[in-house]
């Protein structure tokens, strides 16, 4: 069974005229309102995230920078990144609900989905960035270390966006393999996340990047995650599995130039639900708000109940771009010395 978490107060973090708005989590609860979720489904409410908790992850100068900033007033703290008053306190709450997504999987529920922003995949230990101004699934990955004692994770993240917060944090470390397809980092923000970053150090090998071509559709993601995901996971025996949810790859999304269809999200989910437990999902980006209403409900439709007979969703091989095979290739090839594709 799964369980959300989610709190009203994540409105209160305030982005006039901006696309990651407080509009988008209200359409996915109203989405959840539509199909007579709510009340079907546990939801819970984060926790606050400490600063203790922030600091395993961020330079408390980070963590001061974001608190002093909100209490004069906010604004922009780059070009596309914006924080309000109350934004300080709703990023806690929302590394926290990550936190407690992680805690409700360790209590018996197969998955939970924390329903949160400001996302965090782009915050970096020292810098807010790309809308984000703390690393939320991070700040949960290091709680699980240190205070539950796990080891070994997979973070998969499907945002059209490289994670690069997320990869860094983690770039020279082996216990947690961090994988990531999105966008030709050439032609989106932020620029990072080619192939060749596998990973530093005793981390080399644990950073792996999917970066696929603008105007690829379902066919593309599926044929190449197929052939990826289980082999990599199967080697790797993670004991904690972390998925970051976005939808900006859909293809009615104005900040991407990929095509994937609602299907790949039905996709996406059961093959989420066929892989090991426990399994936590995390909400970055998405910004077709209707797009990201249908696409949230069909992951959350699958997860629930685990069912698993829907109808097979497989990729259209004559849809399956060269590039896609030969980039596969290439991962196969360069992963090599650490993966069995
Ligand atoms: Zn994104």
């Amino acid at each position: 069974m799964m369980a959300l978490v989610y709190s009203p107060e994540y409105l209160e973090h305030k982005t006039p005229n901006h696309p990651e708005s407080p509009d988008r989590l209200s359409k996915i609860i109203k989405g959840l309102e539509e199909a007579d979720l709510m009340g079907n489904i546990p939801i819970f409410e984060p926790y606050m995230a400490k600063e203790e908790d922030l600091e395993r992850v961020h330079t408390s100068d980070h963590v001061e920078r974001i608190r002093t900033f909100c209490e004069r007033g906010g604004g922009y703290l780059d070009f596309d990144t914006y924080a309000s008053p109350q934004s300080y306190e709703i990023a806690k709450l929302a590394a926290g609900g990550a936190i407690k997504a992680s805690e409700l999987v360790l209590n018996g529920f197969s998955s939970s989905y924390a329903l949160v922003r400001p996302p965090g995949h782009h915050a970096t230990r020292e810098r807010a960035m790309g809308f984000c101004l703390f690393n939320n699934l991070a700040v949960a990955l290091e709680y699980l270390r240190k205070v539950r004692k796990i080891k070994k994770f997979v973070i998969f993240d499907f945002d059209v966006h490289y994670g690069n917060g997320t990869a860094h944090i983690f770039y020279n470390d082996p216990d947690v393999l961090y994988i990531s397809i999105h966008q030709d980092p050439h032609t989106i923000f932020p620029s990072e996340g080619f192939l060749e970053e596998i990973g530093e150090g005793a981390g080399e090998g644990f950073n792996l990047n999917i970066p696929l071509s603008p105007g690829s559709g379902t066919s593309d993601y599926i044929y190449i995650l197929q052939r990826i995901l289980r082999p990599v996971f199967k080697d790797f025996k993670a004991d904690f599995y972390f998925f970051d949810v976005g939808f900006d790859a859909h293809r009615d999304d104005p900040l991407s130039r990929m095509l994937l269809d609602d299907d790949f999200y039905e996709w996406m989910a059961m093959e989420i639900s066929k892989q090991p437990q426990p399994r936590v999902l995390t909400l970055e980006g998405g910004y077709h708000l209707e797009a990201l209403k249908r696409c949230n409900l069909k992951i959350i439709n699958i997860l629930k109940e685990e069912t698993l007979e829907h109808s097979q969703i497989s990729p259209e091989m004559s849809r399956v771009q060269e590039e896609t095979k030969n980039l596969f290739k290439r991962i196969e090839d360069n992963f090599s010395p650490f993966f069995t594709l």
